[in-house]
């Protein structure tokens, strides 16, 4: 293999880019293991299709990196999507896209896996697969050439995206994805071919395939691999690499639980990470004491989907502040649910330093919230606030959805309900509101697949409502790009169609489309990609499908049945709550 050195082969080009040290690897705990000649050793190039600084902020392919570098048979290596600079450094030199560790060209690789963690990630997919030289449709790619798949939450409706990947992992890597790849690497060592190998990957009950039978692969269906071992088994050091130049998120992170028990009728995350499990106190605060001591972390996030829901969170941050307190550590909740937060969390997340306070609303409407399957006590959220400024918190931030399936009148409609909630609220606490309203994209394996999506001039119509109906002084106002939420409509809820838009799209120039002014910029390029397109491509992202309908995403089961999802839909019509998920639950 001709291994790239960056530095031999850019010389003094590389300071002329953008952040030289993210092309160059070599960053404190990245694992190298040299190349030798017959080594054997299967080459799998662990990719993300966004920039460095996105990218090392992500916990999966940290985790994926760990888990696969343990296996002593494989050679796991990152490459990340570059900036356009060091895409025309790449070309002007002739350099294929190469892995950060050893510097492999991706065309060279035995598999490269993508992390699509958010479907608009797809044209950086594209973009890394041409850098490195690799056929970007599957139809292309020859005996010599890597097996390309993707996984992650992104990634659930594999339809859209079917030209471009060979295969697709449904689930978490931990629950099985380490073994097969570590199968595949044994085959390789006994002298297997591409097709067998792909052949073997294919079999494997969580990989989605096109052609996918009981016949051929035995399974019809993939079903979503999870981690038994989340609360029993080690944890990886998911904070190795540490990256050489500060990233989007630069603090220290821990996954305290995985999954969530609410059941929100709109929400992906909820059912693709079921069931709710959580780790133990000591093992959180064991591996605080390394983010703090080995990786020098002082500001460290406790993650998970609803942090709040963690069982005894108030007391697991009473005992992290009073270890780590003399250290001046302060530790985070990102992302909490109203209605699990008490004052003692409160108290605790103030004890060393003010984080955000950030608050999922969705819609504060008490009927809508009851189709949602997500209540929001005002009176509580009131009182929070309140006792929040008393303790030296001077904002808060709220998050709400618009196009959500509610039937409004000309009285009663979602932007209207929104402002005249944060008014009142901000009325009785005085507290400066930071607001941040989205666009609902209907998400498939949730109870509101079937719904339509809202067109852009509706999204727009309603944003720009809430935008001029809360004064500028005590409220700012952020709204998401209409264009992203349109877009990853395409992908969201398509069908193969979709694909051949994208790379049509990707061809005329789009690049990095998760990145709202990047979007904005490729908005004439993606309106040429629909216009050439051979159906309405408008119709088919906005449309309400049938309950009866055949869906892209029918041949992956991320464990609920089609029935469950159906009867949540019943519920949400009915506007009737469903218990919590429990471990042993029958949802589905
Ligand atoms: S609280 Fe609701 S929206 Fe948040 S992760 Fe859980 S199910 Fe999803």
């Amino acid at each position: 293999m001709n291994l790239i050195n960056p530095i031999e082969r850019f010389g003094s080009s590389l300071i002329s880019v953008q952040n030289p040290s993210t092309y160059t690897g070599g960053e404190i705990g990245s694992i190298v293991k040299p190349h030798r000649e017959n080594d054997g050793l299967f080459n799998f190039a662990m990719a993300f299709p966004d920039t460095y600084t996105i990218g090392m902020s992500n916990q999966a392919i940290k985790i994926i990196y760990q888990g696969l570098n343990k296996k002593s048979n494989i050679r796991c290596e990152r490459v990340f999507c570059p900036e356009q600079d060091f895409e025309e450094l790449l070309k002007k030199t002739e350099t294929p896209l190469y892995t950060l560790e050893t510097g492999m060209p991706l065309n060279q690789v035995d598999m490269i896996g993508f992390s699509v963690g958010y479907e608009l990630g797809i044209t950086g997919v594209l973009s890394v697969l041409d850098l490195g030289n690799v056929p970007l449709l599957k139809k292309d790619r020859g005996p010599d050439d890597p097996i390309v798949f993707a996984g992650g939450v992104g990634a659930t409706n594999p339809a859209p995206f079917s030209a471009f990947f060979d295969a697709v992992f449904i689930g978490e890597a931990e629950g099985g994805m380490f073994e097969i790849i570590e199968k595949l690497s044994q085959m390789k060592k006994a002298g297997a071919s591409r097709d067998e190998l792909l052949a073997e990957f294919a079999r494997c009950p969580n990989v989605w395939t096109s052609n996918m039978s009981v016949e051929k692969t035995g399974h019809s269906k993939a079903f979503r691999a999870v981690w038994e071992g989340f609360e029993s088994e080690p944890m990886l050091d998911a904070f190795y690499p540490l990256p050489n130049i500060r990233t989007v998120q630069d603090h220290g992170v821990v996954e305290i639980m995985r999954g969530c028990p609410n059941g929100c009728r709109f929400c992906h995350a909820g059912v693709y990470y079921r069931p709710q499990r959580a780790r133990s106190k000591k093992k959180i605060i064991d591996y605080c004491r390394r983010l703090v001591n080995e990786a020098g972390f002082r500001e460290i996030s406790l993650t998970s989907l609803s942090s709040a829901d963690y069982p005894d969170v108030g007391g697991l941050l009473n005992e992290l502040n009073s270890i780590f307190k003399i250290q001046n550590v302060s530790f985070q909740l990102p992302s909490l649910k109203v209605n699990s937060f008490t004052l003692p969390i409160l108290e605790e997340l103030g004890e060393v330093r003010k984080s955000g306070l950030t608050f999922a609303i969705e819609t504060p409407d008490e009927a809508w919230q009851l189709r949602l399957n997500k209540e929001v006590y005002t009176a509580h959220l009131v009182e929070l606030i309140e006792e929040a400024k008393k303790r030296g918190w001077n904002k808060a931030k709220f998050y709400f959805m618009v196009g959500l399936p509610f039937s409004e009148t000309e009285e009663k409609t979602e932007e209207k309900v929104i402002v005249e909630f944060l008014k009142d609220i901000q009325e009785r606490t005085k507290i400066q509101c930071h607001v941040n309203v989205g666009t609902f994209i209907p998400k498939p394996h949730t109870a509101y697949q079937w719904v339509r999506q809202i067109s852009p001039e509706e999204s727009d119509r309603k944003l720009r409502y809430i935008r001029e109906n809360l004064p500028k002084g005590k409220f700012r106002v952020g709204t998401h790009d209409i264009a992203t939420s349109f877009i990853e409509g395409l992908m969201s809820r398509g069908d193969e169609r979709a694909g051949m838009v994208i790379y049509n799209a990707y061809k005329k120039g789009c690049r990095l489309d998760a990145w709202e002014d990047h979007l904005r910029q490729n908005i004439p390029l993606w309106e040429e990609a629909f216009a050439e397109a051979p159906y309405d491509v408008k119709n088919e992202i906005l449309r309400e499908r049938s309950k009866d309908e055949v869906l892209p995403w029918d041949s992956v089961s991320l464990g609920p049945s089609k029935t469950f999802y159906k009867r949540e839909w019943d519920r949400n019509e009915q506007e009737v709550l469903t218990p919590v998920c429990k471990p042993d639950c029958d949802h589905k």
